[in-house]
């Protein structure tokens, strides 16, 4: 859930909840009035006529019950107090009348009712209540009969000022505030927890994630589950997560590779040297004494400074590619033209030397891609030579290059059946001075730098390269070229 809609949702529960309890609240004290009879609480609460004449119910139905068992009950004065005192806890008093003549009078100053208002011997039926007028303020009369005899025949009135409900709704009103106030509580703390749990969850998890990544551990994945921006959020972290991990993966393998590279060079150079040392030394010690000795000295110490010399510019020219000393100069070239002119001129080239070559492209005509064509033809040319390089003693060389499409690009396919890589090679053979053992080994000149430039050339064209090759069997070059698409030939066009 998004963090916008589970505060909304938050302020829902807060709003409802409170309305919900206090709905709860008010029909348990509803299911308590009609099971126990009523109580000053729902009195107030419901605030009707019959309400307030049920008030004093309970109390009129045993003043009542006692009339009947004793007849003289509310002549004795006792009586009279003590049902008074039961009733003012009602905030009701008493008036006795036997005839016409008030015996008792409970009511306190301001609430005493006109006698002559009080209804007649029997024309207020029990259980009947009468609105009537107080000295001061309106109040609600019930009226028990006793003494059946003439004479003591009487009525006792129970009185209710309204005034004294209404006043006593005051501590009702309390009551209802405390159980509003609770009820806000509640729901407050039940909000807020909630929300403060799915929030800080998440936060607490990030956390720790954080102090993980400080301590240098980026192995750990961040995992949070969820939409909201809590959510979004840890994501961005685990993408960048991931993006330092392969950083630093990619860090290391480069320092490996530069480890590679400088212990690489320092054998490619010090081997020629080595000779040079060796063969200079041989004259001035006069080991080569005759001149066609010293001649053959001098023409390995030519052959080795000149192997130098030609990985020196090599590792220059990588080393301007690499900090794009060497400008690309990228255009739109028609694919089928460029390497049907790339196919004439190697096709004479090896078959000056020899060898077999055959040329397939299937491109739609007009296909075109954005490349530097020099830059393009010293890749095509060192796949060439090297085919010459390393290639076979007891057959014929034969090279092929196919053209055909790749969906955005274009792939070239340059195979030969010569000397092959060891599966082991293949993954190295476009690092830096890398050379196969046996290349090494063969006395075949070269410096290894020469596909680690035409890497460096397809990938700065948006490309890819590889090999695939057995030994003893053969080497396929492939690599991608992107094609001049639509959409980039419409944004030109504009
Ligand atoms: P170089 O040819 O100067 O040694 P490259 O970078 O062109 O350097 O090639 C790297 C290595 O890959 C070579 O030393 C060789 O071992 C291997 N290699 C390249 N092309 C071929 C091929 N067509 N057949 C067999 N081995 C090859």
């Amino acid at each position: 859930m998004k963090l916008r809609t589970r505060l909304i949702f938050s302020f829902l529960l807060m709003v409802l909840l409170p309305i919900f309890l206090a709905a709860a609240v008010y029909l348990t004290v509803n299911h308590t009035r009609t099971t126990k009879g009523k109580t000053a609480g729902q009195f107030y609460f419901s605030n009707n006529v019959d309400d307030l004449a049920a008030y004093t119910d309970d109390e009129v139905r045993t003043l009542e019950e006692l009339a009947r068992t004793f007849p003289d009950y509310f002549l004795n004065s006792d009586s009279q107090k003590q049902a008074n005192d039961n009733l003012a806890k009602k905030n009701s008093y008493l008036v006795i009348r036997v005839g016409t003549k008030i015996v008792y009078d409970g009511a306190s100053a301001g609430v005493h009712p006109q006698y002559n208002k009080l209804p007649m011997y029997g024309k207020l039926s029990n259980g009947d209540m009468l609105i009537i007028d107080l000295q001061t303020e309106t109040g609600i009369l019930k009226e028990i009969d006793f003494g059946k005899e003439d004479g003591k025949r009487g009525q006792a009135f129970v009185i209710t000022p309204a005034g004294s409900i209404v006043r006593g709704g005051g501590s009702v009103a309390l009551y209802y505030v405390s159980w509003f106030v609770v009820i806000m509580i509640i729901t407050g703390l039940v909000t807020s927890f909630l929300l403060y749990r799915s929030i800080m969850r998440k936060v607490s998890l990030m956390q720790a994630a954080t102090e993980k990544i400080r301590e240098g551990d980026l192995e750990s994945r961040i995992e949070v589950r969820g939409r909201d921006e809590l959510s979004q959020l840890a994501e961005s972290m685990e993408r960048m997560r991931s993006r330092l991990l392969s950083d630093a993966t990619q860090k290391v393998a480069d320092e490996d590779s530069n480890r590679k590279f400088l212990s690489n060079i320092t054998h490619d150079l010090k081997t020629p040297l080595t000779s040079i040392i060796g063969y200079s030394e041989g004259i001035l010690d006069g080991i080569a004494a005759d001149p066609e000795r010293q001649k053959k000295y001098v023409g390995i110490i030519h052959s080795k400074a000149v192997d130098m010399n030609e990985l020196l510019n090599e590792l220059s020219e990588f080393s301007k590619l690499d900090m794009h000393e060497i400008p690309y100069h990228f255009e739109k070239i028609d694919a089928i033209e460029y390497f049907d002119d790339f196919a004439q001129e190697t096709s004479e080239e090896l078959s000056g030397d020899g060898a077999d070559f055959s040329y397939k492209n299937t491109l739609e005509p007009e296909t075109e891609i954005m490349a530097d064509p020099a830059q393009i033809k010293r890749v095509l040319h060192n796949l060439v030579s090297n085919a010459l390089k390393y290639c076979r003693d007891d057959v014929k060389l034969s090279v092929s290059l196919r053209v055909l499409d790749a969906g955005d690009f274009i792939q070239a396919e340059f195979e030969d059946n010569g000397k092959g890589i060891s599966p082991e090679d293949v993954p190295h053979v476009f690092e830096r001075l890398f050379r196969a053992d046996k290349s090494r080994n063969t006395g075949i000149r070269g410096s290894g730098i020469g596909l680690s430039i035409a890497k460096k050339i397809i990938e700065d064209h948006g490309g890819q390269i590889w090999v695939t090759s057995r030994i003893n069997e053969g080497s396929t070059f492939y690599f991608l070229l992107k094609k001049v698409s639509e959409e980039s030939q419409d944004t030109e066009d504009m």
